[in-house]
């Protein structure tokens, strides 16, 4: 089947097919952490739609936005290969009428950790991903652990707001180096690389302690010995399900995440750690 391209809901309702519809929301710049993605989607539905849009209410003014990388042409031969049907790919004035007024809220859990250095950005997450959801009318959507908060609100947003949709998630794709694969490290310098390793490393080095306050240390030290080059935003410990920080009498499947800034290029990410309390 050739691929399709919808560039407006109209042509996206027209192309979009019968049977199960997976949903696969990325802002392009596709790499193999979005392949395994699209893969998952393809094992389990009859129609997949990957979404393409660089979505500007999820980016503040200081953010990245018209440096984000826009590939579209290479995106499209990945979704050929992957074999996606349907690639929908709106302008930003196609999204966005210039009077519109209604937003989803991403609540006490979207203004702390990754919420509180990005203020709004979850907000527009769960706006965009609300407002393709209900153009595309998936029964499966499907997003990374890579980005572990937006995971857990969208999670939240499916229950709050009683939205028909199974929601998938699939592992962090890495480098061999450990490397979280992210549209942005192709910005980062062979230096700015190497420094950017300290991160997938402390999250390593945390992961094999097992008490909070040990995963707290031994990733900070990792993340210290990275020197001035690593500008680190947060390094925390959290409940997955709500992002709230865990204490000693936690018990069961934690996340460690980190963000922090390399050069001019703001990295995350996490991994998941399992506490008992015994
Ligand atoms: P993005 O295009 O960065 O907005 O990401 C689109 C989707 O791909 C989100 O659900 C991300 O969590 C997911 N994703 C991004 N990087 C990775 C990765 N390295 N491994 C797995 N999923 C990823």
């Amino acid at each position: 089947m050739e691929l399709i391209v919808a560039r407006n809901r109209e042509d996206l309702v027209k192309a979009r097919g019968g049977g199960e519809v997976a949903l696969v929301p990325t802002m392009g710049a596709l790499h193999e952490g979005h392949q395994a993605l699209i893969r998952q989607a393809r094992a389990r539905a009859d129609h997949v739609v990957v979404s393409i849009f660089v979505n500007p209410l999820q980016f503040s003014p200081n953010d990245d936005f018209s440096r984000y990388p826009r590939t579209f042409e290479a995106d499209l031969d990945v979704c050929r290969a992957e074999g996606v049907d349907v690639v929908f790919h709106p302008a930003v004035e196609d999204m966005y009428a210039p009077d519109r007024q209604v937003g989803v809220t991403a609540g006490r859990m979207g203004s702390v950790v990754e919420g509180a250095a990005r203020p709004g950005h979850f907000d527009g997450v769960l706006t965009v991903v609300l407002k393709l959801f209900n153009v595309v009318q998936p029964g499966l959507a499907v997003f990374g652990q890579k980005d572990a908060q937006q995971l857990a609100l969208i999670r939240r947003m499916v229950a709050d707001l009683d939205l028909p949709i199974e929601i998938l998630d699939v592992p962090t794709v890495r480098e061999p180096d450990g490397l979280a694969l992210s549209s942005r490290n192709r910005f980062l310098s062979d230096d700015d690389r190497r420094v950017a390793l300290a991160l997938s490393r402390a999250l390593r080095a945390g992961a094999a302690e097992l008490t909070p306050s040990r995963i707290r240390a031994a990733a900070r030290e990792v993340l210290d010995a990275a020197g001035p080059e690593l500008d680190v935003d947060y390094l925390v410990l959290v409940d997955p399900a709500t992002f709230a920080e865990v204490d000693g009498t936690y018990d069961g499947m934690a996340v460690l995440a980190v963000a922090a800034r390399v050069g001019t290029t703001r990295l995350i990410d996490n991994v998941s750690v399992t506490l008992s309390r015994g």
